[in-house]
């Protein structure tokens, strides 16, 4: 992680507030705005429909809104794109790529196992349309087709958190647009549009909010995507809250010490829990992070059972650490076979490491895995 990071993560999106005589970055509520000339409202209406943004006044909170817009200036930025485009939650954003990609003609996907179990649903059910393939990074390249409108991966990913090299996937798409989830890994610890990805999704419910009280999903892409998506929230509806738009803001200011200090955390667990008796294998990407995942060698249901500081639940990326068994929650939805095929055992523990004082946090662990 730079300085930059650092910094901008606190003044991306903001850098015109000292200009303006603010401190905290306005929350406009407003779902309409009024005007006394609508024909000057019917033009900016018109440029909207192009999916452009506009610079002038907005005309209604399902098309735009400023606090919004803040927010994606502020991402777009930390992701390293021109543009990027809010929705109401992840799965809103996955959506809207896929029927980005459909709206095209293009209902060909193509995706890498793992990903996080409603994305697993929403493309091996064809629910929006798509087509799916699921291949490997090695068979992706012949799996390609004239429709493909989409490759889709997760790094890393939900919840084995097994990595796939980003740049030679790249090379292998070709013109097919790469998106990849970048939910666990956030731009502290890799910034995927630097390696040649074409759209990076985030939902926004987990380390960019970061304390378990705001959904959200964002997009950052370039100007030709940004302006098909923004098409396609306006008809479907899925826009971010301005106040979570707000929330995620705030959030952003400490992401990059959040993520780096639960990643140290996390590389603390990751050894202790590899010497654990009580544990038959342990799951921790090469590019670091605070999700840990690991196989328990008794019951897993156990474990999420007696821990006590550690909060039994799913999501993650937030300021407490959260820990949940994917084949009972997280991906539940994806049948038996595709689940036990992308190396999600039942014996599997997913946990996401928060702010808590690391000792606490192993005593915490260690008396729930004795007790498994
Ligand atoms: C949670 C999650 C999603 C879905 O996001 P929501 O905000 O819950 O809709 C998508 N991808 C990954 C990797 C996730 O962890």
């Amino acid at each position: 992680m730079t300085s930059a990071m650092r910094t901008r993560a606190v003044h991306a999106g903001r850098d015109d507030l000292t200009d303006l005589g603010l401190h905290a970055a306005p929350l406009d509520l407003s779902t309409t705005y009024p005007s006394r000339d609508s024909a000057d409202e019917a033009r900016r209406l018109d440029v909207f429909a192009t999916g452009a943004l506009d610079p002038g006044t907005p005309v209604y909170g399902r098309i735009s809104n400023p606090t919004v817009e803040r927010f994606e200036r502020a991402i777009a930025e930390l992701e390293g794109f021109e543009h990027a485009v809010a929705f109401a939650s992840g799965m809103a954003a996955v959506s809207a790529s896929l029927l980005a990609a459909v709206a095209q003609g293009k209902r060909h996907v193509v995706a890498v196992r793992p990903v996080y179990g409603c994305t697993d649903h929403i493309l091996t059910s064809g629910l929006l349309g798509t087509e799916v393939t699921w291949a490997s990074p090695e068979t992706l390249a012949s799996e390609l087709r004239p429709d493909t409108g989409l490759v889709f991966v997760e790094t890393p990913a939900n919840p084995t958190l097994s990595e796939v090299d980003i740049a030679a996937l790249v090379a292998v798409c070709g013109d097919v647009p790469l998106l990849v989830d970048n939910t666990f890994a956030t731009p502290v610890l890799q910034r995927p549009g630097r390696l040649g990805a074409s759209l990076v999704l985030h939902s926004a419910t987990k380390f960019l909010g970061g304390h378990g009280d705001v959904m959200g999903g964002v997009v950052a892409c370039g100007a030709e995507e940004a302006a098909r998506l923004r098409q396609i929230r306006f008809a479907t509806g899925g826009i971010l809250h301005p106040l979570a738009a707000y929330l995620l803001l705030r959030g952003l200011s400490t992401l990059p010490l959040r993520v780096t200090a639960a990643s140290a955390t996390a590389a603390v667990l990751v050894e202790r829990l590899r010497e654990h008796p009580g544990v038959r294998a342990v799951h921790y990407p090469g590019i670091g992070g605070p999700l840990v995942a690991f196989e328990v060698e008794g019951d897993p249901h156990a474990v999420i059972a007696a821990v006590r500081l550690i909060t039994p639940a799913v999501s993650l990326g937030s300021v407490d650490t959260l820990i949940q068994h994917p084949a009972s929650i997280s991906h539940r939805i994806v049948e038996e076979g595709d689940r036990h095929g992308a190396g999600v055992t039942d014996n599997l523990l997913r946990m996401s490491v928060g702010l808590e004082d690391v000792e606490d946090l192993w005593h915490d662990l260690d008396q729930a895995l004795k007790a498994s």
